[in-house]
């Protein structure tokens, strides 16, 4: 791999397992389609040949259960929304949406329309904005990169939590043990 040429052939790297899985995970972000205007044509455009997205190890699918990302570009109605939602219900944890163009990000040109919706941060919770009308593929790119960005920041994050979680079970067992041996103790004064 060449590796050993930063580290030294005999050396030893340590690390803890979610750094390695966050590094897996931000380099193989497979993306669920949720293409709806002209701003998908750039999606799929980036995924096609010229631009070749697949450098970033995604891979894009139509299905939530096996998707890392959402990709919304394009304008959503009311109407959509609760498939929209449903949708994102379905991804597994961890799981991130990208808002491609002004209609995802604001409704766009329609934003006035009483049945678009305003942005779709109003119905899922939105990680990156990608501005224009439509974006480039080049742009995708670098929202993607931002992702990537982000994903890692959020590791020191994700370990402390992971933690404090490792604690409150540590702390739980150890409380219910304690009410069990009260119990115990209880039981056996009262048959004495
Ligand atoms: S932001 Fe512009 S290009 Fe994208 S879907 Fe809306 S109108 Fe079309």
């Amino acid at each position: 791999m060449g590796i050993e040429r930063f580290f030294g052939e005999t050396s030893i790297i340590t690390l803890r397992a979610e750094q390695l899985f966050d590094w897996a995970r931000r380099n193989s972000l497979w993306y669920l389609t949720y293409g709806t205007a002209c701003c998908a044509i750039e999606m799929m455009s980036a995924g096609m040949a010229s631009y070749d997205m697949d450098r970033f190890g995604t891979f894009h699918r139509g299905t939530p259960r096996q998707s890392d990302v959402m990709i919304v570009s394009g304008t959503v109605t009311y109407k959509m929304a609760p498939v929209l939602e449903r949708l994102y219900s379905q991804m597994p944890e961890p799981k991130f949406v990208v808002a491609m163009g002004a209609c995802s990000i604001s409704g766009g040109p329609y934003f006035e329309y009483p049945h678009v919706v305003p942005g779709v941060d109003t119905l899922v919770p939105v990680d990156i904005y990608i501005p224009g009308c439509p974006p480039r593929p080049e742009a995708l790119f670098y929202g993607w990169m931002q992702l990537q960005e982000k994903i890692k920041a959020r590791q020191p994050e994700r370990i402390a939590e992971l933690k404090r979680l490792r604690m409150d079970e540590k702390a739980g067992k150890a409380a219910a043990a304690q009410a069990v041996e009260s119990e115990v103790a209880s039981l056996v004064s009262d048959s004495e």
